[in-house]
């Protein structure tokens, strides 16, 4: 039905996150019919993102500077750090905190949730980082635990508060995130709430 270029490139965009093979032609068909006005500029403006990537060594965010554009900006507030499973958790918190202004804080990105099944360990989450980081930076005050409401989610957030010195405020994200949901799922109100409902007792 097609030519290889064609379904080259239908393959490619149902690899995205969430795009099936339906939307991938979908959204290929609009790009052909789009050539000048949008696949050009999009070409060239996906070449100029893959040429500037780069991870954040502060809190593994992903941005085109290192440190992030959030941990180079001095009005953060550098008192708090929020810890998420995944970069998609941080960029949910700063959306919602946009319009709401509930999150000026800094962030920690673990990659994943501890997990004897995939192999996740403490190390491989950077979680021996976190603590250094947590450990030799006395402005930090409060380790907000921003982690998933499934039960790896839980577990990892229990183990990284037993590691917190007595001294810092551990919080969680307030109840009301559905069971199993991840947090880039919440609509900006429901996160902005939980951000501020946020629960301040030890886990
Ligand atoms: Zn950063």
């Amino acid at each position: 039905m097609y030519n290889n270029i064609i379904e080259n490139n239908i393959l490619l965009l149902s690899r995205l996150q969430g795009i099936g093979s339906r939307s991938s032609r979908r959204i290929l068909l609009d790009l052909m019919k789009k050539k000048e006005g949008l696949l050009k500029p999009l070409i060239s403006s996906l070449q100029e993102l893959y040429d500037s990537i780069i991870p954040c060594e502060e809190c593994f965010n992903l941005d085109t500077s290192n440190p992030c554009y959030i941990c180079a900006n001095p009005k953060r507030d550098r008192t708090k750090i929020a810890v998420v499973e995944d970069i998609s958790g941080l960029w949910a918190i700063e959306r919602a905190s946009e319009k709401t202004n509930s999150y000026n804080g800094l962030y920690f990105v673990l990659g994943g949730t501890l997990s004897a099944t995939k192999g996740a360990t403490p190390e491989s989450l950077r979680i021996p980082n976190l603590i250094d980081k947590i450990m030799n930076n006395a402005n930090i005050n409060e380790v907000i635990l921003a982690t998933s409401a499934t039960s790896e989610g839980r577990i990892t957030a229990n183990y990284i508060s037993d590691l917190i010195p007595e001294n810092i405020k551990v919080s969680s994200l307030a109840q009301g995130i559905p069971m199993g949901g991840e947090i880039d799922y919440l609509d900006e109100s429901t996160l902005s709430t939980a951000i501020n409902l946020r629960t301040t007792n030890k886990l």
